[in-house]
C-alpha cells in the first residue's frame, strides 16, 4: 500500500527523535542568540528565479536536486532547498539593505530530491545563520565562532574537525579559474564527464570531485595559493589570527571548495568521521556577490548552514520530557473533583495525566508506564476532607495533604 508509506526520503518524527531535532534547534537558538543572531523565517516555497539565479543553472542543487512545479495560478514555485538565497530574497523585499549589519539565525526543513541513504534525505532540516553587511574578517570569525560553540554545546565539537580554505577575492578567482581551465583542458581524457560538463562554467568544484580519475588529475592541478593576491592572503590571514586568538582549531583544506561565482574569501567545514560518507555537519562561507546577483546594492555576507538530522544523530540522549503527575479518581463521585483538580494544577503549571477509564489498579499501571512521578488518589474520603493522598510513585510513599497546600506539596516533583 504505497499510499501509507511516507514519500522516499522523507521521515517521521516520533517524539523520541523529534526531542533530539528540538536539543539541537534549541541550543543553537540559545547560543545563536548569545552573539547577536536573532531568529527570522522566510517561507518554505519561493519563486523559482529566487534559487536559480544566485544558485546557478549548472550546479547540481538546480539542475537535479529542486522541487519545482507550477502551482494553481501558473507561477513557477520551488520548494526551499536552502535558506540563504531565501534570506537574501528576504532583506531585499523588506528594503533592509541600508540597516545592516543583519544578523539572522533560522532553522526549519529544506528540500532536495537526492538520493537517500544514512544522512542523506529529500526533506531534512537545517540550522543557520547569516551575518549581512560586514565585510571585515571579523564577521567571518564571529560566524565560525557561533558554529563552534553550538557543537560544543551539543556535546560534539570534539568529534568534529574544522577545515579552512580561501576562495580569495574576485581577481584571484578569475586568475586561477583561467589557469585550472587551462590545465584541465590538458588532461581532459582524465576527468569525468561531470568535471568536463563543469570545465568551462564551473571549475573550482572540480577540485573537490569524488571521481578516481578527477582525483588523479587533480593532484597534479596548480595550488590556488600561487593565484592568491595580497588582499585575498591578508583576509585569510586576519581570520586565521582571529581563530587562533579565540582557540578555535582548524586544519587548512586547499581542495575545500564552494564552486559558485558570489562565494569568495573564507570557505568552511565542520566535518566527522562518526557518520560515515555524509561527514559533512556545517558547511560555510563568504558570499560577498550574492546580493549584488540577486538584484540589490553590493552587500557582503557570511553565513553557515548545518544539518539537524546528521547533528541529531551525534548528540547524546537529551534529557526526556518532565515527568508528569497523574490524577486517579477514586470511585464515580470522585471522576469530576479530579477533572477540577487537573485542570487547576494545569493552570498552576504542572504536567498533569489523567487516565481516562478503568478502576484505580488499572490507573496506576498507566501512570506507570508514562513514568509519572507521582500519583494523586481522590476518593470519597480525600473529598470530605478537601484534601488529596499524594503517592511518590519512585519511593512509593503516601501522604495525605490539604487541597490548599497540593501545589507546594507537588513542586518538589518537578
Ligand atoms: P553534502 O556534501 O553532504 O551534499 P552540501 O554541500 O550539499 O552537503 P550544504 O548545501 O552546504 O550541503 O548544506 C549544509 C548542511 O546541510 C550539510 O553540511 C549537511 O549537514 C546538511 N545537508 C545537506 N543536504 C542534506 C540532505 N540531503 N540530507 C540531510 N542533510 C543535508
Ligand atoms: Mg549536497
Amino acid at each position: 500500500m504505497p499510499s501509507l508509506q511516507s514519500v522516499r526520503g522523507t521521515q517521521d518524527l516520533l517524539p523520541a527523535q523529534m526531542r533530539r531535532h528540538r536539543a539541537v534547534t534549541e541550543t543553537a537558538r540559545r547560543v545563536a542568540e548569545r552573539y547577536g543572531f536573532e531568529e527570522m523565517a522566510t517561507p518554505i516555497f519561493e519563486f523559482t528565479e529566487v534559487f536559480e539565479r544566485p544558485i546557478g543553472e549548472t550546479t547540481d542543487i538546480v539542475s537535479k536536486e529542486m522541487y519545482s512545479f507550477t502551482d494553481r495560478g501558473g507561477e513557477t514555485v520551488t520548494l526551499r532547498p536552502e535558506n540563504t538565497a531565501g534570506v537574501v530574497r528576504a532583506v531585499l523585499s523588506n528594503g533592509l539593505t541600508q540597516s545592516t549589519p543583519l544578523k539572522f539565525f533560522y532553522s526549519g526543513p529544506m528540500f532536495r530530491y537526492e538520493r537517500p541513504q544514512k544522512g542523506r534525505f529529500r526533506q531534512f532540516h537545517q540550522i543557520g545563520v547569516e551575518l549581512i553587511g560586514v565585510a571585515q574578517p571579523q564577521a567571518d570569525i564571529e560566524v565560525i565562532a557561533a558554529g563552534a560553540r553550538i557543537l560544543d554545546e551539543l556535546g560534539i565539537l570534539a568529534r568534529t574537525e574544522l577545515e579552512l580554505n580561501t576562495l580569495g577575492d574576485t581577481a584571484s578567482r578569475q586568475a586561477y579559474r583561467a589557469a585550472l581551465i587551462a590545465y584541465y583542458g590538458d588532461h581532459l581524457a582524465g576527468l569525468s564527464e561531470d568535471s568536463r560538463r563543469r570545465l568551462e562554467r564551473n571549475p573550482l568544484r572540480i577540485l573537490d570531485s569524488k571521481d578516481g580519475g578527477d582525483i588523479r588529475v587533480n593532484a597534479g592541478a596548480p595550488p590556488y595559493s600561487d593565484y592568491l593576491n595580497e588582499t585575498s592572503r591578508d583576509f585569510f590571514a586576519a581570520v586565521r589570527r582571529g581563530l587562533d586568538a579565540i582557540g578555535i582549531a582548524y586544519r587548512i583544506n586547499a581542495r575545500l571548495v564552494r564552486g559558485l561565482d558570489y562565494y569568495c574569501h573564507t570557505a568552511f567545514e565542520f566535518v566527522t568521521s562518526d557518520l560515515g560518507a555524509q561527514g559533512t555537519v556545517m558547511g560555510g562561507g563568504r558570499y560577498d556577490g550574492l546580493v549584488g546577483v540577486m538584484g540589490g546594492p553590493e552587500t557582503p555576507g557570511v553565513g553557515w548552514a548545518a544539518g539537524i538530522e546528521r547533528l541529531a544523530m551525534l548528540i547524546a540522549e537529551p534529557r526526556g520530557a518532565t515527568r508528569p503527575v497523574a490524577v486517579v479518581p477514586v470511585g464515580e463521585a470522585a471522576e469530576l473533583p479530579a477533572l477540577r483538580l487537573a485542570e487547576t494544577l494545569r493552570r498552576a503549571g504542572f504536567a498533569i495525566d489523567e487516565a481516562y477509564s478503568g478502576n484505580v489498579g488499572r490507573r496506576l499501571k498507566r501512570a506507570n508506564k508514562i513514568a509519572a512521578r507521582a500519583a494523586i488518589l481522590l476518593g470519597e474520603d480525600e473529598l470530605a476532607r478537601d484534601a488529596a493522598t499524594v503517592r511518590d510513585l519512585d519511593s512509593g510513599e503516601q501522604i495525605t495533604v490539604p487541597l490548599a497546600s497540593l501545589a507546594d506539596h507537588l513542586a518538589r516533583f518537578r
